[in-house]
């Protein structure tokens, strides 16, 4: 579904990431985790398209995406919900969910099926649909971010720390999203900084580390790797 090879991403003088190679297959629920700065957004803008590689390749489903600008990669089956939710504020629900069908503009009963296949999975977003997305409750918000990216109808959905800032009550509500999106048979790259709760959900993950995958492993052995406890999981 998706394979990164040696990917190198700049920032002027700055490399953020380091030649990151890495594989998500099909079905799967992979996750990065990493301390703040290390890389983690770069590398997911990286994929979607938001960040150019300096050096390395991006496959998307079997095909050489490197190239590919962005709007093009939504219809290899890529989606991101962003850190810090990127809901437009000003607009209601309903305008945010629609924004992100913007790859179907031409299609509107594709886009009606659309809101209404994430109001029966997001069943509060519907309570809501004309409220103005600013006024939405964290949780609310981080559920529209998702929602939206899944208006294109992705095979790959990239989630960027889904629970930052938000409630330990909502944050089991988003992992347990997680975990739903998972069986409807969607793969999911999670990049997170609770690396207990992501690990939990995760069938594969990796460590990042000021731009270096240092570790890889399933999520069961990263949860008991000596180094994760004592850096990530508060715990020796
Ligand atoms: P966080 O969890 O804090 O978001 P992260 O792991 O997602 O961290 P990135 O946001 O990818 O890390 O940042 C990696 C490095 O690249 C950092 O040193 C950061 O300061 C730098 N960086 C990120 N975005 C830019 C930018 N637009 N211009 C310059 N440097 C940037």
């Amino acid at each position: 579904m998706l394979k990164l090879e040696s990917v190198k991403v700049s920032y002027g003088a700055i490399e953020a990431v380091k030649g990151v190679s890495l594989e998500v297959r099909a079905g799967e629920v992979v996750t990065i985790i990493g301390a703040n700065g290390a890389g983690k957004s770069t590398l997911l803008k990286s994929i979607v398209g938001l960040e150019p590689v300096a050096a390395g390749k991006v496959f998307i489903g079997g095909r050489d995406a490197t190239q590919v600008r962005a709007h093009e990669r939504v219809a290899l089956g890529v989606a991101m919900s962003p850190e810090g939710r990127g809901v437009f504020a000003d607009q209601t629900v309903r305008e945010n969910l629609m924004l992100g069908a913007y790859s179907r503009r031409k299609d509107p009963a594709a886009i009606e099926a659309a809101i209404e296949r994430e109001f029966q999975r997001f069943p509060r977003l519907r309570e809501r649909q004309d409220q103005l997305s600013g006024t939405l409750s964290g949780g609310e918000q981080q559920m529209l971010a998702i929602a939206r990216a899944l208006m294109s109808d992705p095979k790959l959905l990239l989630l960027d720390e889904p629970s930052l800032g938000l409630a330990p009550l909502i944050i089991k509500d988003i992992f347990s999203a997680i975990r739903q999106l998972r069986e409807s048979g969607l793969t999911i790259l999670l990049v997170e900084q609770m690396a207990k709760q992501a690990l939990g959900v995760a069938d594969r993950a990796y460590v990042l580390e000021t731009g270096c995958i240092t570790l890889e492993g399933s999520g069961r052995e990263l949860l008991n790797d000596p180094k994760v406890k004592a850096a990530y999981l508060g715990t020796h």
